[in-house]
């Protein structure tokens, strides 16, 4: 079974004005498109097909580019629509509340030093919260489409937040201006989807 294009579940615009429509539906349509269609050529006819996703990035052979980078890519963006989700953007609470107050001190701290990681991330790439067994949460970024999940990226644990800090995901409304958008971001991110994470990697 091939895999194939998520639904976002929102509307393209539904994220305005923090994310414009038209980078939404160029990053959901073509960017994202192009990193499923490139995985299942990769895997089509090898030992990773039929097998899932999380497999796949969990088992990842970092020397295999076109599977590391798509498989990377679908894995990353898949997670990333479901934290826009603008319906309701909830807010931090219970136990995920308790880890970031206990690691980082509060939530603006948090905030703060999330936002560093993605804005020192040279190039393209991504920045994370993950959870590491215990339920201690830390920051980390990665290049490129890796992913925290794959063998010796770096960050360890299970990734429950991440943000795009590639170009393609900002450049058409903020030019270079990757700290507008990543300032943005904080006012489409839905906490609840990050508890809920958080609830299940423990
Ligand atoms: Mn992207």
């Amino acid at each position: 079974m091939a895999f194939t294009l998520p639904a976002l579940g929102y509307a393209y615009d539904a994220l305005e004005p923090h994310i414009d429509a038209r980078t939404m539906e160029i990053h959901h349509t073509k960017h994202h498109q192009a990193y499923i269609t490139n995985l299942n050529n990769a895997i089509a006819g090898s030992p990773l097909e039929g097998k899932t996703l999380d497999e796949i990035i969990k088992g990842m052979d970092m020397t295999n580019m076109p599977v590391r980078n798509n498989g990377g890519g679908h894995w990353n963006h898949t997670m990333f629509w479901e934290l826009l989700r603008p319906e309701d953007k909830g807010r931090l609470s219970g136990p995920l509340k308790d880890a970031i107050d206990s690691a980082f001190g509060s939530k603006e701290t948090f905030m703060e030093k999330f936002s560093a990681a993605a804005m020192t991330r040279f190039g393209s790439g991504w920045a994370w919260l993950c959870v590491l067994p215990g339920g201690k949460v830390e920051i980390c970024s990665s290049p490129n489409q890796d992913n925290p999940l794959m063998p010796g990226v770096g960050c360890g644990g299970t990734p429950i937040l991440g943000l795009d800090v590639w170009e393609h995901a900002y450049y058409l409304n903020y030019q270079n201006r990757r700290a507008d958008y990543v300032a943005a971001f904080w006012n489409v991110l839905n906490w609840n989807v990050v508890e809920d994470k958080y609830n299940k990697a423990l």
